[in-house]
C-alpha cells in the first residue's frame, strides 16, 4: 500500500488506472479507524480493482472547535489496519493541501439537510459536501462507500452528487455494532467506563421500538416513547429521536406516508457529554 500526500500524485495513480480500465472504490474516513470501516474497505476490496482510502479529518465540517481539536488521530495504527485490509492507496493529506485557499462554495442542500443533523449543526453538512465532491473530483471514483451510521449523511451525499452530475456509485453499508450492541464510532474511545456501560441501552431501545410498530402503534407515538424511554434511563439524555423517511428524511407520523425506503428512526444521545448517533430501520 502506497501512502499518497499530495492531490498530484492521487491524481497520477487514479488516472493510469482509468486509462487501464479498472474500476475505483473510495473510502473516505477521518481515521481513529475501526472494524466499521474497515466493513467498508473490505467491501470496496471485493467490488473494485483499486481500492482508495482517504483518511483526513475535515476542519470545515467541524461545527465544534473542541471536537476537532480533541477528534481522535491515530494514523500509525489507521495504516497499518489498510494495509492489512488490501488497501492500495491511503490518501491522507495535509489541511493546506486539501484546501490551499478557503473553500466558500455554499451547496443548495435542500430539505435532507435541514432536519436533524443539519438543524443541530449548523454548517456540518456543507463541509461534508466540501470535502466529499473534492475527494470525488481528486480520487474519481466508480464507486463510494458510506456508512448507514451516518444515515442522514447519505442522503445529503445523494443529494450533492446530484448536484454536481457526478458520475458514480453510492455504496450504503450496514452499520457495524460491538456485540452489546453500541455503534461502533471513533468518538467512543471518549466514553468513560461508567457511559460505555450505559450506552448500549440506546441500540436496545431502538430496537425495541420496531416491536412498538409491530404492535400496532403509529409512527408518532413510537417516536414519543423511544424519546421517552432513552430520558428517561439515568445518563442518556436525547438531543432528538425522529422517524423519517428512508429517502427524503422529512418527518413521518403514521407509517402509511413513507415513501419506497420505508421509513427510519433517528437518535441522537448525550452519554456522559459524549454525542452519540445511532438509527434503525422499520
Ligand atoms: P468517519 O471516519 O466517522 O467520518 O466515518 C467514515 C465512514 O465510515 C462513514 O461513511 C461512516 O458512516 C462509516 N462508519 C462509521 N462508523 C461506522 C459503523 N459503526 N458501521 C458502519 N460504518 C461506519
Amino acid at each position: 500500500m502506497e501512502i499518497i500526500r499530495t492531490v498530484n500524485r492521487l491524481a497520477q495513480v487514479v488516472d493510469a488506472a482509468r486509462r487501464d480500465g479498472k474500476t475505483i472504490g473510495l473510502v473516505p474516513t477521518m481515521g481513529a479507524l475501526h472494524a466499521g470501516h474497515k466493513s467498508l474497505v473490505d467491501r470496496a476490496r471485493r467490488e473494485n480493482d483499486v481500492v482508495v482510502v482517504s483518511v483526513f479529518v475535515n476542519p470545515t465540517q467541524f461545527n465544534n472547535a473542541d471536537d476537532l481539536r480533541t477528534y481522535p488521530r491515530t494514523e500509525e495504527a489507521d495504516c497499518a489496519m489498510l494495509e492489512g485490509c488490501g488497501a492500495d492507496y491511503a490518501f491522507v493529506p495535509t489541511p493546506d493541501e486539501v484546501y490551499p485557499e478557503p473553500d466558500n462554495r455554499v451547496f443548495d442542500l435542500g430539505p435532507v439537510a435541514e432536519v436533524m443533523e443539519g438543524a443541530m449543526r449548523p454548517g456540518h453538512f456543507n463541509g461534508v459536501a466540501q470535502i466529499v465532491s473534492k475527494l470525488f473530483a481528486w480520487a474519481k471514483p466508480t464507486r463510494a462507500y458510506f456508512g448507514e451510521k451516518d444515515f442522514q449523511q447519505i442522503a445529503v451525499i445523494r443529494r450533492m452528487v446530484e448536484l454536481e452530475g457526478f458520475d458514480l456509485e453510492i455504496v450504503p453499508c450496514p452499520i457495524v455494532r460491538e456485540t452489546d450492541g453500541l455503534a461502533l464510532s471513533s468518538r467512543n474511545v471518549r466514553l468513560s467506563p461508567e457511559a460505555r456501560a450505559i450506552a448500549p441501552q440506546i441500540h436496545r431501545i431502538l430496537a425495541d421500538s420496531v416491536d412498538l410498530k409491530k404492535q400496532g402503534y403509529e409512527a408518532d407515538q413510537v417516536e414519543k416513547l423511544t424519546l421517552d424511554a432513552i430520558n428517561n434511563i439515568d445518563g442518556l439524555e436525547a438531543e432528538y429521536y425522529s422517524i423519517v423517511d428512508a429517502r427524503t428524511m422529512q418527518p413521518i407520523s403514521r407509517w402509511a406516508d413513507a415513501g419506497d425506503l420505508g421509513a427510519a428512526g433517528c437518535a441522537t444521545v448525550y452519554c456522559g457529554g459524549v454525542r452519540l448517533i445511532d438509527n434503525i430501520r422499520y
